[in-house]
């Protein structure tokens, strides 16, 4: 008999989520990393938890953990979350579905007194949003390992506050986020519920989706050189005109990522300074932002190689001078095989059938798999829109993402060692 999940008291959560907000900061949801708001929605999701007598902590690093105990105590756990962190004007759902999944879920197996041998953990990371600091996923990062106290004080916002020093304000001290460490020995997995991001699952009146690979990005910003001159006065053929050049760029990002011989590669000029930006003056430098994803590293890899080598040529036979500097490199991520036929079999036994999808954006998904496998559970976006106050996800269809993601993590404890 499976249990189902409720659409309104997601809709409620969602709701209470979404008015801690920044007054003031336009449309849509706005509740920055390591910001006042930002604990606050990790203190309702930990008064929720405790409610349903969930053991809760916080970590070193302000990600909230909170633990229904299982009949065998010396078992590993069995874990579920995303992050309550936004972007600057925002949606409502993005990761808060995951972590309204994952309130959901606890409370069906409170109702229905489900036993279940492992410990189950409720997580929310903090700061999973790269938009404050240039580094997504920093809560996650850092129980997997993978930031330290030095990449803490080095990532810096736009008002130059570092991330150690946002940490420090909300009550955290960075020198000690290495406790936060997670042990492997104490996790047997983690499904993470979030929304798709992208419309597959719309395009194809799908419902659910079961993610197997996470894209890895390539990051470059290119730096081009050409001379300032007067826009009347310069005959065309002695012109070094740098926008004219990051034009054929842009167009020439586009054209690798078309052709690039194995699918899913993606390649985007996401912007351009055009310096000194004014309509009499020929362009003496423009910068260019790349983010080349794919769900192939070699793949990946080759295409952002041969955006740069056709963006020098293609600079050099303008004369203009080019220089690329990388600014982040992640590699795509397989998904355990194992998870994954977990969470499809549930479906199949939910009479769902779902689409197994790439996922195009980075997740903590990816980081806890560092950790224990993990998989991931996709809800539809509506028109395929995120990081915008129009980002949305049919209450329905985030109930039913939920009840898979309960009836799941109950199959993992049942197959997991
Ligand atoms: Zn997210």
């Amino acid at each position: 008999m499976s249990r189902l999940a409720d659409p309104d008291r997601l809709r409620a959560l969602l709701d209470t989520f979404a008015a801690l907000s920044e007054p003031d900061s336009g449309p849509g949801v706005t509740r920055l990393a390591y910001t006042p708001l930002e604990r606050d929605a990790h203190a309702v999701f930990a008064a929720r938890l405790a409610d349903l007598g969930a053991v809760v902590r916080t970590d070193a690093a302000g990600n909230t953990l909170a633990e229904l105990a299982g009949t065998d105590p010396a078992a590993p756990a069995i874990g579920t979350g995303s992050h309550l962190d936004s972007v600057p004007n925002a949606g409502r759902f993005d990761g808060i579905a995951g972590a309204a999944a994952a309130v959901e879920t606890a409370r069906l197996i409170r109702e229905h007194e489900v036993a279940h041998r492992h410990p189950l953990r409720f997580v929310v990371f903090a700061a999973e949003e790269g938009a404050r600091f240039g580094q997504a996923c920093t809560g996650s990062r850092i129980v997997a390992g993978l930031t330290g106290p030095d990449d803490l004080r080095e990532k810096r916002d736009a008002e130059g506050v570092s991330l150690a020093e946002a940490m420090s304000a909300v009550g955290f001290d960075p020198a000690l986020v290495g406790d936060a460490r997670w042990d492997p020995a104490d996790w047997a997995g983690f499904v993470e519920l979030h929304i798709e991001q992208g419309a597959v699952l719309e395009s194809e009146g799908r419902r659910v989706g079961v993610v197997d690979t996470i894209s890895g990005s390539t990051r470059l910003r290119f730096e081009l050189t050409g001379r300032a001159s007067h826009s009347g006065g310069t005959p065309m053929h002695l012109r070094a005109d740098a926008a004219a050049a990051a034009a054929e760029i842009v167009l020439l990002v586009e054209s690798v990522a078309t052709h690039a011989a194995a699918g899913g590669t993606r390649a985007t000029v996401g912007r351009i300074d055009i310096a000194p930006g004014s309509i009499t003056t020929i362009a003496g430098a423009a910068s260019l932002w790349v983010d080349v994803r794919g769900l192939d590293r070699g793949e990946q890899q080759r295409a952002a190689a041969e955006i740069v080598e056709r963006a020098a040529a293609a600079c050099d036979r303008r004369g203009v001078g080019f220089t690329s500097h990388p600014l982040a490199e992640t590699p795509p991520v397989p998904l355990p095989a194992a998870v994954r036929d977990v969470l499809v079999a549930t479906c199949a036994d939910l009479g769902i059938d779902p689409t197994v999808l790439a996922s195009g954006a980075s997740h903590d998904a990816q980081q806890v798999n560092h950790v224990t496998p993990t998989g991931m559970i996709f809800v539809p976006s509506r028109d395929g829109i995120s990081h915008d106050p129009a980002e949305s996800t049919d209450i329905d269809d985030l109930a039913l993402g939920t009840t898979v993601l309960a009836a799941g993590l109950l199959r993992l404890d049942a197959e997991l060692p």
